[in-house]
């Protein structure tokens, strides 16, 4: 069930595995990709420098908060007239610096309408969407 969430969810990911503790769901996931382009200059490469952990939330599955751990990879830009020599590969769902995917962003803001902060934060935890008022807050005032 999980493994086609994560087919729906996340084009170009592949299951690891995942842990369930009490509500929270940490799933594991890898990039299929074997190239990736440099955003820099457009070039593409195969050859991976290394990986490491990117922690993002995304909507909750089944009513449990859902916490991705995605090991991305990190590759050379092959180009030699690149500004940059390495590049970390990136993802249509989610932005490059954020920590949440784009579509947990919209439920949030979706979620917010007339309602406060404080109130959008209290009906979004019920639906398995953990976030603060300070948080809601942010998103407000750097997406709309
Ligand atoms: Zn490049």
């Amino acid at each position: 069930m999980i493994k086609e969430m994560v087919k729906h969810r996340f084009p170009g990911l592949k299951y690891l595995f995942h842990l369930n503790r009490d509500g929270l769901i940490i799933l594991d996931v890898e990039s299929v990709q074997k190239t990736a382009i440099c955003p820099y200059c457009g070039y593409p490469s195969s050859r991976v420098h290394s990986y490491h952990i990117r922690k993002f939330h995304d909507l909750p599955y089944e009513g449990n908060e859902l916490l991705v751990r995605l090991h991305n990879k990190k590759f050379f830009c092959e180009n030699k007239n690149c500004s940059h020599t390495t590049f970390v590969e990136q993802f249509d769902f989610i932005s490059p610096a954020e920590k949440k995917t784009d579509r947990l962003i919209d439920e949030i803001l979706s979620a917010y309408n007339d309602s406060s902060s404080r109130e959008t934060a209290f009906s979004l935890k019920e639906t398995g969407i953990n976030v603060c008022k300070a948080t809601v807050c942010n998103l407000k005032n750097k997406y709309s």
